[in-house]
């Protein structure tokens, strides 16, 4: 692909570190609408600016950024009102403009955040997408102090929802996962409980753990009937259930069972940019320890390696990353 000169308002950015995501199988295999052919995939990256528009202020030659890949307008009443996820002239970097399986990727410059010197590249690439993710989720859930949260499915997600929940205040947190060697991992970011869904009856677990009451909150990152049923049945009367991870077939809900027990269900999408700042505001302070979260690497030439390990779960991996 030729490097094009910048725009005035635009960044020509040297990709260091990109993260592969399921969303990227997703796009692989149909199933996200707005996933064009052909495309650079590749959104959840970092690197430092190669160059910069005749109009650019507020960045520099030199300066290490995240490229966020949720493309907002800036301008639209969603975005004027802190919620440019839902930004009516969205656009995804990676989907429908090329992202960051690269060596170099030129995006407008509101699109790249400034990310701390003293943030390692992979660690910055993987919070534009993996890491803010939950905390998204865990906002449009309301989690409160000192409550307990189940997340289920603990992918390169899910795992980081583990120590958003601590973040956020949890008292308890029950990690559901089929694999023993990433609820292990759960245990590690400070889950309570690690369940293992192949082999326990995930729901009587729960409510065994909880004296029979359920969860106040419970997040699904996987998207399968299966499991979004088991948040369901998993909240107490009145608790809440955010699905997260992105369906790609319709789900059968008891619908009278919702409404008589009073579960809130909510969806959570993507992420704002304000929570890009929290989490690297987090991650800058030492609340939020990204160092074990990156398992594999890959140079740019070997991605499809690296989509493979994700695609076949070669090695259980946290995330995977693809450096020059
Ligand atoms: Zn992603
Ligand atoms: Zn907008």
């Amino acid at each position: 692909m030729p490097v094009k000169d910048p725009g005035s308002q635009e960044l020509v950015v040297k990709v260091l570190a990109s993260g592969i995501c399921h969303s990227d199988l997703h796009a692989m295999n149909g199933v996200i609408p707005y996933a064009s052919i052909p495309i650079t995939p590749g959104h959840e990256g970092a690197g430092i600016v190669e160059a910069v528009g005749a109009n650019i202020q507020d960045l520099k030659v030199g300066d290490h950024v995240i490229l966020r890949f949720v493309m907002s307008c800036g301008a639209c009443a969603p975005c004027v009102q802190g919620t440019d996820n839902l930004c009516r002239k969205l656009k995804f970097l990676g989907f429908e403009v090329d992202g960051t399986f690269a060596e170099y990727v030129s995006v407008p410059s509101r699109h790249a955040i400034h990310l701390p010197d003293s943030i390692p590249f992979e660690q910055g690439a993987i919070i534009g997408c993996a890491v803010v993710t939950p905390i998204h989720a865990m906002n449009i859930a309301r989690v409160r102090p000192g409550s307990s949260v189940a997340i289920f499915g603990l992918g390169g997600v899910g795992i980081h929802a583990v120590q958003t929940g601590k973040i956020f205040g949890a008292a308890e947190i029950f990690a559901v996962d089929i694999s023993d060697s990433k609820l292990s991992l759960a245990k590690l970011f400070g889950a309570n409980y690690a369940i293992n869904g192949s082999k326990e009856d995930t729901v009587a677990e729960i409510k065994r753990l909880t004296d029979g009451v359920g969860v106040d909150f419970a997040f699904e990152f996987i998207g399968l009937p299966t499991t979004q049923l088991q948040a369901i049945s998993s909240v107490k009367r009145g608790g809440t259930v955010t699905l997260v991870g992105i369906p790609n077939q319709s789900l059968n809900i008891d619908l009278k069972y919702l409404l008589t027990n009073e579960i809130q269900l909510r969806t959570s999408f993507d992420h704002t940019r304000a929570e890009v700042d929290d989490v690297i505001r987090l991650v800058e302070s030492g609340r939020l320890d990204l160092s074990k979260s990156i398992s594999h690497r890959f140079p740019l030439s070997k991605v499809n390696e690296g989509i493979d390990v994700l695609r076949k779960n070669i090695g259980d991996p946290i995330r995977v990353v693809v450096t020059p």
